[in-house]
């Protein structure tokens, strides 16, 4: 009797992860505005939406926050007349004080809610008038908090690249730090994430999800606090991989550390939901108070 009653606990805590992982996706899915809901297929009468994609070349930037105001539903007024650009194949990076609404920014951008004011455009054109299930498909998102992973190493990472080979699914691993934690399992890619499997930290199954993000190769990779829990060593290695995927698509990376975006292309400085400076790393030293200061306590100046 011993055996078959802990295979049900095991089983009851995998539907557990399981039931909380549905609760998440419903959640975010409950979010999901109902006047967002462009038709995927030609209406009669209406020519049918073209997503395009900009490569590097292309003036039009690929993602565009233009005048952007935001409350959450609770009444929390959190941005205000927000305004920068991403262009194709370049890494733009948020920073700020705790609290200054970078998350938002992202969950924005990903659709997660209404606008209060202004629009977020692709290409161009305001994502409002964009089939959200294609635009979807072309950005990737990692959030900040360790997100919820079920099944194995493998499933997880084929989920994005159904496609993809053995030696690419080790490549994707290696490139966030993760090999070592899953070779050291006899079940190798094979290996469940979560409590009957490696337990990955918080840090580990958000760099999974990097890696997953990577190998479904988006146009645009949004990623939010990714070197907040890692050591300088796989710091380092996170930000080599992110300056390699960043040859051929464009990324919008929120920062704590700022180590870790100060060769972006441009640097974002949010400040109570309002953009105080955009620059380099080298020209907001010297513009912006309050980059010094965030650069200063890193001891980057
Ligand atoms: P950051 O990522 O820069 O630390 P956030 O975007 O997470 O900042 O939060 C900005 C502000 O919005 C904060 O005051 C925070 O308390 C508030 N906030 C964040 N998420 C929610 C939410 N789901 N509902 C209400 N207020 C929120
Ligand atoms: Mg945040």
């Amino acid at each position: 009797l011993v055996m078959p009653l802990g295979q049900l606990i095991g089983s009851y805590t995998q539907l557990q992860t399981g039931l909380g992982a549905l609760a998440r996706v419903q959640e975010v899915l409950a979010l999901e505005p109902e006047h967002d809901e462009v038709p995927e297929r030609p209406v009669a009468g209406r020519s049918p939406v073209v997503l395009r994609t900009p490569t590097g070349a292309d003036p039009v930037p690929l993602l565009q926050l233009d005048g952007v105001g935001f409350g959450y539903p609770d009444g929390t007024a959190v941005l205000h007349d927000v305004s920068f650009a991403v262009p194709a194949g370049s890494r733009v990076a948020l920073v700020g004080p705790s609290g200054a609404g970078k998350s938002t920014v992202l969950a924005l951008v990903e659709g997660f809610y209404p606008l209060s004011a202004g629009a977020v455009r692709w290409a161009g054109t305001d994502v409002r008038e964009l089939p959200r299930a294609a635009l979807r498909a072309r950005m990737g998102y990692v959030e900040q908090e360790a997100p919820v992973l079920a099944g194995t190493v493998r499933e997880n990472l084929l989920l994005a690249a159904p496609d993809a080979g053995e030696e690419q699914l080790w490549q994707a691993l290696s490139d966030v730090g993760l090999t070592g934690v899953v070779q050291r399992s006899a079940r190798g890619l094979d290996v469940a994430v979560g409590d009957d499997g490696v337990l990955l930290s918080g840090g580990e199954r958000q760099r999974l999800a990097i890696a997953r993000s990577l190998l479904a190769r988006p146009a645009l990779l949004l990623l939010d606090e990714p070197t907040a829990s890692l050591d300088a060593r796989n710091e380092g290695l996170l930000r080599d991989t992110l300056a390699a995927a960043a040859a051929d698509r464009a990324l919008l990376v929120v920062a704590h550390r700022l180590s870790t975006v100060i060769d972006s292309d441009q640097i974002v400085v949010l400040d109570a939901g309002r953009v105080v400076a955009v620059g380099t790393h080298a020209d907001l030293v010297d513009t912006s108070p309050l980059y010094r200061e965030l650069a200063t306590a890193q001891l980057l100046v």
